[in-house]
């Protein structure tokens, strides 16, 4: 029964995992595993939920999420008509991938970057080429990116897991010379304080991602956008299709964005801060942390498996990686194997770190 299932899928979905990353789990006391808002989610989205109408569940919320369009526009600094918005940023990635490469087509993305670029390439029957990230800056490789000829380029930045910036140098190379459409994913950049969404639409070629999930704290409700010309914007909701995103979240969206980027704006600024701390904290301990411009930071370190294990038996969840390509000295000499921790409040890092200097010692 089972293997007869398994014949009738599409051949190419064999080998694409179901994704399962490393270190995620929720019975910790303390998860530091994903890259979320550890202080919480904004107070006037939890109010809009709190009070929902009855209508909001009962009934449809607009095709394409076209209320949240305007605020969304005003906050990213471009127009309504260059807004697609999605079930989270990775709703947005994975209609943009099929949007603009047909099967066969190739989507080059830095290694390592965000693992769902390389499993929704080819849950939609493309081709992902992966180019490492090279020196003690995780500098990105524009030109081996370019020197893929992809109909499609990934960037990252703040680049998850690693941490780092893309350089303008690299971004800019990529635009300039890309041959179809380029994605930059700025999941952080409240983080960074860099954008690139407010020349995206001028550029004609490119898209960029952002998200309620990170800085706002709202990531179980699940929308994402993407900012790029009404043109592209319009391809993405073909491949998307209608009523992506739930008629709730577009409340507790829309109340954020009228009332609560304050409390974002405060939010990013204590885990910029701690960030800073954990980074120095890291060094004393004598590991060698990437230069982080987002709200976690990543530590390739051997034995980073049985690090992150003791970690979990004492209570504290971390995110695992293992066999990470790349040609940066600090990866190399950990054999591919980092930890990637979230910043939140101070009283939760100091417990992550005094439990991951207890599992060095
Ligand atoms: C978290 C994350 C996303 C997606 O988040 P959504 O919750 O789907 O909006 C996209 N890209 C990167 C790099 C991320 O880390």
């Amino acid at each position: 029964m089972t293997t007869a299932m398994i014949d009738l899928a599409r051949p190419d979905y064999r080998d694409i995992p179901v994704y399962s990353p490393l270190g995620s789990d929720a019975s910790c006391a303390v998860d530091v595993s994903d890259t979320v808002n550890l202080w919480g989610a904004p107070p006037s989205a939890l109010r809009a939920l709190v009070e929902l109408p009855a209508d909001a569940v009962a009934r449809y919320g607009a095709l394409y999420a076209t209320g949240l369009k305007a605020p969304l526009a005003a906050y990213a600094g471009v127009a309504p008509d260059q807004i697609v918005i999605g079930c989270g940023s990775d709703d947005v990635l994975d209609c943009a991938l099929r949007a603009f490469g047909e099967p066969g087509a190739t989507v080059a993305h830095p290694a390592p970057s965000f693992s769902m670029i390389p499993a929704y390439a080819r849950a939609n029957g493309m081709t992902p080429a992966a180019v490492p990230l090279a020196g003690d800056d995780y500098a990105v490789d524009a030109d081996g990116l370019l020197a893929t000829g992809a109909r499609v380029i990934y960037l990252c930045s703040p680049n998850n897991p690693t941490s780092t910036r893309t350089s303008r140098e690299a971004v800019l190379r990529v635009v300039e010379r890309a041959p179809g459409l380029v994605i930059i994913d700025e999941a952080y950049a409240e983080f960074a304080g860099e954008s690139y969404a407010a020349q995206a639409a001028g550029w004609g070629r490119v898209l960029v991602t952002r998200t309620m999930s990170k800085a706002f704290g709202m990531a179980g409700l699940r929308v994402g956008y993407g900012v790029g010309a009404a043109s592209i914007v319009r391809e993405i909701e073909k491949a998307r299709g209608p009523y992506k995103t739930t008629a709730p979240a577009e409340r507790a969206v829309a109340a954020a964005l009228a009332h609560d980027v304050p409390w974002m704006q405060s939010r990013v600024r204590d885990a910029v801060a701690n960030r800073e701390r954990l980074l120095a904290a890291l060094r004393a301990l004598g590991l060698r942390p990437a230069p982080s411009a987002a709200n976690f930071v990543f530590v390739p370190t051997p034995g980073a498996a049985a690090l992150a294990r003791r970690m979990r038996e004492m209570g504290v969840a971390v995110r695992l990686f293992t066999g990470l390509p790349g040609d940066v000295p600090a990866l190399r000499d950990a054999n591919g194997e980092a930890l990637r921790l979230a910043v939140g409040p101070w009283e939760t890092m100091q417990t992550v770190l005094d439990v991951l200097e207890e599992a060095l010692g």
